[in-house]
């Protein structure tokens, strides 16, 4: 008898993470990947937080060729390093470069979850502490769009000196009044929350994003307090203080547009014309 031939599934459709109804694909893309029914904000890759964010064709990626190397010959980390390069077509879980939003120039940086979960190694670092520094160099805001599982372990220590290094790089743009804001996406935790990404001049995040420390699991076993329903979600995280504002990713780049316009309007490339 022959085996009955898995249904490949339908291009035209998508099921939502959130309520699981069935989607059109078209409608899902029109709407930036916000489900229309429950409001779930489904992640995005580097390229449709580009498209969703700047200007048409304002973005230029930089220092696309850096990639991590195997310093300490972690089990498998090599292996898994190439698959995700192949997979995703990135070279790192994160990418940076200059454009315009609303015609204003932002050094940007954007994470994305799809390569070994955005996690932070050497690389993932450099390119954020880079991108911080191009903010000072250019007179220019700085976004960085976070999305991360948290530090590399494959990478151990050298993934947690990138805490450090991110951090001192915040500062330098203090030191010398460049404007920074960071967008929590789903999910922004451990070492990546814990640095570069809670001391920004201004936080956003996208509804509902997962965004804490040590997961849900690791801090019910603390058993110090009641853990609430919505723990660790961007609406909790605003009530607790963290956040300045839950912003729709529909409104993320008048947002960012406004903010950029209002904190860098004493810089030179803030400036409109
Ligand atoms: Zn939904």
């Amino acid at each position: 008898m022959p085996l009955r031939k898995a249904q490949a599934p339908n291009p035209n459709f998508i099921q939502c993470k959130g309520c699981k109804k069935t989607l059109f694909v078209a409608d899902f893309e029109a709407n930036l990947r916000v489900c229309p029914n429950c409001d779930h904000h489904h992640r995005l890759t580097w390229q449709q937080r580009v498209e969703v964010t700047f200007d048409i064709n304002s973005f230029t990626e930089l220092d696309a060729d850096l990639y991590s190397g195997d310093p300490l010959q972690f089990p498998e980390y090599e292996e898994k390093y190439l698959q995700a390069q192949t997979k995703s077509g990135m070279k790192d879980s994160l990418v940076t470069g200059t454009g315009t939003i609303d015609g204003q120039l932002i050094s940007a940086a954007i994470a994305d979850f799809h390569f070994m979960g955005g996690s932070m190694g050497s690389v993932n670092g450099e390119k954020v502490a880079r991108a911080l520094e191009r903010g000072v160099e250019l007179q220019c805001p700085v976004v960085i769009f976070c999305a991360s599982g948290g530090a590399r372990m494959q990478e151990g220590l050298l993934s947690l000196m990138q805490m450090a290094k991110t951090t001192a790089a915040v500062d330098k743009c203090r030191q010398n009044g460049i404007p920074y804001i960071a967008v929590f996406t789903d999910p922004t935790m451990a070492g990546v929350l814990a640095s570069y990404a809670s001391i920004a001049d201004v936080i956003l995040a996208e509804p509902k994003a997962l965004i804490g420390f040590a997961g849900a699991r690791v801090s019910a076993q603390a058993q110090v307090l009641k853990i609430p329903d919505d723990f660790q979600t961007a609406e909790f995280v605003l009530r607790s203080g963290m956040l300045d504002r839950i912003v729709h990713r529909k409104e993320m780049k008048a947002t960012l547009g406004n903010l950029c316009s209002i904190l860098g309007h004493r810089l030179t490339a803030g400036a409109k014309s």
